[in-house]
């Protein structure tokens, strides 16, 4: 945990969130500032800043995250139609949250790929 980070805080309840799902080891609430119909942030309640601060000691917090999102992609109605899962690793990638996030994205036709 992080005191001065808004992800941590929202792990810990002292900010509010809308959540959709929520384990031992992770939570996925949505958006503020939503990007589709259904925007979700699945997050481990491990603070690691990025993907890049991943490490052979906490590699393992990623498993739980892509179990959680196929529930959440399952909760929100998305898991048949299709959805996409961002990471932005860094601030030159646009990370503006220093705590390792994915975006999940669906509920509409998600248009071209950039990929
Ligand atoms: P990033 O740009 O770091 O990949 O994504 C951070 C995301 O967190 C942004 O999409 C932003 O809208 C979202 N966000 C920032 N602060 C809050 C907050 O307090 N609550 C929620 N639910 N989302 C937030
Ligand atoms: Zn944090």
């Amino acid at each position: 945990m992080a005191d001065n980070c808004i992800f941590c805080r929202i792990i810990k309840g002292e900010i509010p969130s809308s959540k959709v799902y929520e384990d031992e080891n992770v939570v996925a609430f949505k958006d503020i500032n939503p990007a589709a119909p259904v925007h979700v942030l699945v997050v481990p309640k491990q603070h690691i800043e990025s993907l890049e601060a991943l490490s052979d000691e906490n590699i393992q917090a990623v498993v739980p995250v892509h179990k959680a999102i196929r529930k959440v992609a399952e909760i929100t109605g998305i898991a048949e139609q299709g959805y996409r899962v961002i990471v932005n690793c860094g601030a030159g990638a646009g990370q503006t949250v220093m705590h390792l996030h994915y975006h999940v994205l669906g509920g509409v036709n998600m248009g071209e790929k950039i990929l």
